[in-house]
């Protein structure tokens, strides 16, 4: 089965700085380094990474090709990211000495995904196969309406956080993951427990409490500890897993065993500094559960 994921690509510009600056000041950056960001971009990668067949369906603007080129070369295939007007997506992230950050993201091309993406990419995709998406793209509704006319297995990762667009979408949605912090939005939101959600399958991911299947049609629970490691970065560790939940799912792995591989995906994620960059191989992760 193929995936095709609808995300976002951002650059990540990090400045080290001495300190977070004030209102008015102008301070010089003692480090500097770039890197492949944003959500869809991250889950691609991770289903690539997976060995999964995965196209991305998204935009950048001209300067944004680097992001491409890293894309591709982690296996993804991107004749369905198109170059618009805008300025690619990205984020100015400082880090001062004490690791806080503060975090400026503008999402550019990512809203600016032209609907013929989707009539082409969708063209092509057949009963069974897989659609992901993420709240940091324009065009949620119109993939996933699409995608579930053609028999489409949709998984939404609703992050960040955005109440119109998971009312929006959710019709459409065959398996919803959030993190915990979403899921309790979700509940305060809808006014529901969990169990009670407008959708059949939900996985949450509880970070180092590890993550649960709710499968809401039969009651049934799949549960999945972390796997211990020691925690250098956990920057990229849900799209690390949604990415190879997916993929384990798209190469007909149970449940379990797809919850199994993406928690051990995660959790090497989890030991390496980066995102995009960091996410593990494959035959990393087999060894890792060996
Ligand atoms: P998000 O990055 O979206 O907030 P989580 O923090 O819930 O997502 O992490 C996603 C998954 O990554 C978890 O369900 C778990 O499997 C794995 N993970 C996250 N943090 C750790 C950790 N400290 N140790 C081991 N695994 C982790």
């Amino acid at each position: 089965m193929k995936i095709f994921n609808l995300g976002s690509i951002n650059a990540d510009y990090f400045y080290r700085l001495p300190h977070l600056p004030q209102a008015g000041e102008t301070l010089a950056s003692i480090g500097y380094d770039r890197g492949l960001g944003g959500k869809g971009a991250n889950q691609s990668v991770a289903c690539a990474r997976a060995g999964a067949e995965i196209r991305h369906l998204g935009a950048i603007g001209s300067e944004g090709r680097w992001m491409v080129e890293r894309m591709e070369d982690a296996g993804v295939d991107c004749t369905q990211v198109v170059i618009v007007r805008e300025a690619s997506g990205h984020a100015i992230i400082y880090v001062d000495q004490a690791a806080e950050n503060t975090i400026v993201i503008h999402p550019g091309a990512n809203r600016a995904i032209p609907d013929t993406v989707l009539d082409d990419a969708l063209d092509q995709a057949e009963e069974g196969d897989l659609l992901i998406l993420q709240n940091e793209t324009c065009l949620q509704v119109e993939a996933a309406q699409l995608a579930a006319e053609r028999g489409v297995f949709v998984i939404y990762s609703a992050a960040p956080f955005d109440e119109a667009a998971v009312r929006a979408v959710l019709p459409y949605v065959s398996l919803l993951i959030v993190n915990e912090g979403e899921a309790k939005a979700l509940c305060e939101s809808f006014g529901v427990a969990l169990p009670e959600m407008p959708v059949k399958q939900i996985v949450v991911t509880k970070g180092a409490q590890g993550a649960t299947w709710h499968n809401l049609e039969t009651g049934g629970l799949i549960v999945m500890p972390a796997f211990p490691v020691k925690p250098v970065d956990t920057t990229g560790a849900g799209d690390t897993f949604a990415g190879y939940l997916a993929a384990g799912l798209a190469e007909g792995a149970s449940r379990e065993r797809a919850m199994r591989l993406a928690a051990a995906a995660a959790a090497l994620k989890v030991t390496r500094a980066g995102t995009a960059d960091a996410i593990p191989a494959r035959q990393e992760v087999e060894d890792f559960l060996e």
